[in-house]
């Protein structure tokens, strides 16, 4: 029987044009490397084709970690970590600038990629972050600003990454098939960021709180973030505006001055 869990976002990737066109987006030679599921290692191989420095593997299946284990249990350049990668601290592995590789679980691909938005220091210990995501999914990350996809997500992703590439991927480079198409984006951190969010949960839970109703005006749920003597505060908060109609700087600001405020 073909091994493959649902509840765990196993769909392998198979078609060897599409790993080629992943690890290609980087160079990895003697680079530190860190792959988010590897699963049955596909792309894993691939990566190791191009000789990274070293090479951490984060798999929540204890059966294929044990197997990757098992496999790798004589190179000492690669790890394998049998862990939720939500409940990995990638600190741990005390290496600067990383490459960061997922062929992300559908079911929390957007929880991984907030966690990595997350991470509290800058410059981050990444330098590359190359992600697979349901096409739907990536396209609300990569949201600009006056698109359909513009939320929560993409203003998130933009304060602190540069997205570089993209490619979609079709459901049939995949066993088992999945339902959906996939885009693989590859994020670099900006170098400098224009505002000071120490902690991104912050401007998380600006979006959370003003994006809850994409189509109501903000001037009703803006109270749960703001004084109402502290509006004017922000240049350009206009309280007739819908979420979707604020730019992300405004957010930024809001954010910001939040932080400020505490
Ligand atoms: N990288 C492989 C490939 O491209 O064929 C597998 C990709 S598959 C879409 C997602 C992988 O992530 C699976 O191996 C799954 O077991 C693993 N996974 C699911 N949830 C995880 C989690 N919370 N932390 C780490 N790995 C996870």
């Amino acid at each position: 029987m073909k091994y493959a869990k649902k509840s765990l976002g196993q769909n392998f990737l198979v078609d060897k044009n599409i790993i080629k066109k992943i690890t290609n987006l980087v160079e990895i030679k003697n680079k530190d490397v860190v792959e988010i599921g590897p699963g049955k290692a596909s792309l894993t191989n691939e990566i190791i084709k191009n000789k990274p420095r070293t090479l951490s593997l984060i798999e929540k299946d204890n059966n294929l970690a044990e197997k990757l284990r098992l496999r790798f249990l004589k190179n000492k350049d690669i790890k394998v970590f049998n862990q939720d990668f939500l409940n990995f601290d990638i600190k741990n592995l005390n290496k600067k600038k990383l490459i960061i590789f997922g062929n992300l679980p559908y079911n929390i691909s957007s929880q991984i990629f907030v966690k990595i938005l997350k991470f509290k220091n800058w410059p981050p210990n990444y330098t590359d972050l190359i992600l697979m995501f349901q096409k739907e999914l990536g396209e609300k990350i990569l949201g600009k600003f006056q698109s359909k996809n513009y939320g929560r997500l993409s203003i998130l992703s933009h304060y602190k990454l540069l997205s570089v590439k993209k490619f979609f991927v079709s459901a049939n480079c995949f066993f088992p098939k999945p339902k959906v198409t996939s885009i693989v984006i590859h994020f670099k951190p900006k170098k400098q960021l224009s505002f000071k969010i120490r902690d991104l949960a912050k401007l998380e839970r600006i979006t959370n709180i003003l994006f809850s109703n994409k189509r109501k005006m903000i001037n009703k749920n803006i109270s749960k973030i703001l004084k109402k003597e502290d509006v004017k505060k922000i240049d350009n908060l206009n309280l007739n505006s819908r979420p979707e109609e604020l730019k992300p700087d405004i957010y930024y600001k809001l954010a910001e001055f939040i932080e400020k405020d505490k």
